[in-house]
């Protein structure tokens, strides 16, 4: 994004618009964190401006400022085929491709409507006529603090805007510990928390509302952890009758896939979930270091996302998918191999 598409964008901001803002498909921290802190900060300019998220997300999100306001597609399809037709500004945030936003596909890429990128995942589609793209950034969130501040309006950074950005950098970066955070992360952060973000609060927010039963179902994926200790590789597996033993709300599993990295000597890690619903194994990927789990997802599993982070599919039943996982590793010997 150069000085030109910041001054189109500022002249395309001084009136009323009616936007659109979207988040991927099951939006985490970052992806709700993001259209929320872009959504105050647009409604300071008298926009009329709706998230329009593709489905629901975990309840620990479900207390940001203004979070209820948000839309979700698969259940309110006709209302928001017609905001999305008549936006005049689409802004397409924490994801790289339109096919990240489910059935949202086809009614946001037939829109005439002005579409703007801010995302970090790597290999951006070339949908949208503003791209801010940038893969060297730890979220989302810090990207739309970064483009409030082109706008010259760090001024307007509320606490709701504030509250809303340091939840995803948050989340995204693992509270502050994964090698995308840097010191302009924290530089961001201070001045987020001097704005009115209450750190504590917020990370109680998050991480401290887990119900008994995701603590159960932690603990069976974690007695289903196996180690490949000579690709120095970890990983989990989770039944559908599983889920449903230990009751499975949305987002329970939300960083289990941790676990297996945090094992001394482990560089690579995955959580492989079954789910009868979209009939599919769900997988998210890990790594530390210089091995891309981006590629390998790309290669291997429908997926995606950066160098040490990836999610991704398979339509394979979960023992074959299993199967196939440990068949590949081979193939990334020098990468992995001890
Ligand atoms: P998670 O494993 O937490 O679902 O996702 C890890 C990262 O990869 C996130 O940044 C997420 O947005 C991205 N990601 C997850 N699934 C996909 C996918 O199917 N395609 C792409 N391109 N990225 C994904
Ligand atoms: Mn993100």
């Amino acid at each position: 994004m150069n000085k030109d598409d910041i001054n189109s964008i500022k002249t395309l901001l001084s009136s009323p618009k009616a936007i659109v803002i979207i988040p991927h498909k099951n939006p985490d921290g970052d992806a709700i964190g993001s259209t929320l802190g872009l959504y105050h900060y647009l409604k300071q300019y008298n926009h009329n401006v709706t998230i329009i998220a593709p489905n629901d997300y975990p309840h620990f999100l479900k207390w940001m400022p203004e979070e209820h306001s948000i839309l979700k597609y698969d259940n309110k399809k006709e209302d928001c085929d017609a905001l999305i037709y008549n936006a005049e500004l689409i802004f397409t945030l924490d994801f790289n491709s339109l096919g990240r936003i489910g059935n949202m596909e086809t009614v946001v890429s037939n829109s005439e409507s002005i579409k703007i990128m801010i995302d970090h995942h790597q290999q951006p589609d070339d949908y949208a006529k503003y791209m801010y793209s940038d893969v060297s950034m730890s979220s989302t969130c810090e990207m739309v603090f970064n483009f409030i501040e082109m706008l010259n309006d760090v001024n307007k950074i509320n606490s709701d805007i504030a509250t809303c950005l340091y939840t995803g950098i948050m989340t995204d970066t693992g509270s502050f510990r994964f090698a995308s955070t840097t010191s302009a992360t924290h530089t961001i952060i201070g001045q987020l928390i001097q704005k009115g973000a209450n750190n504590s609060e917020i990370h109680n927010n998050i991480y401290d509302t887990n119900s008994y039963a995701r603590l159960q179902l932690l603990g069976r994926a974690l007695s289903n952890l196996k180690v490949i200790p000579e690709y120095r590789t970890a990983y989990i597996t989770l039944t559908q009758e599983e889920l449903n033993t230990f009751d499975f709300k949305k987002g329970d599993t939300e960083g289990f896939v941790n676990y297996g990295l945090s094992l001394k000597g482990i560089i690579f890690a995955a959580i492989f979930i079954e789910s009868h619903q979209d009939e599919i194994i769900k997988i998210s990927l890990r790594s530390k270091g210089d091995f891309s789990v981006n590629e390998l997802s790309r290669a291997h599993f429908h997926g995606g996302g950066h160098t040490n982070a990836a999610g991704g599919k398979s339509d394979l039943n979960l023992k074959e998918t299993i199967e196939k996982f440990i068949s590949i590793l081979p193939t990334y010997k020098k990468d992995l191999y001890f």
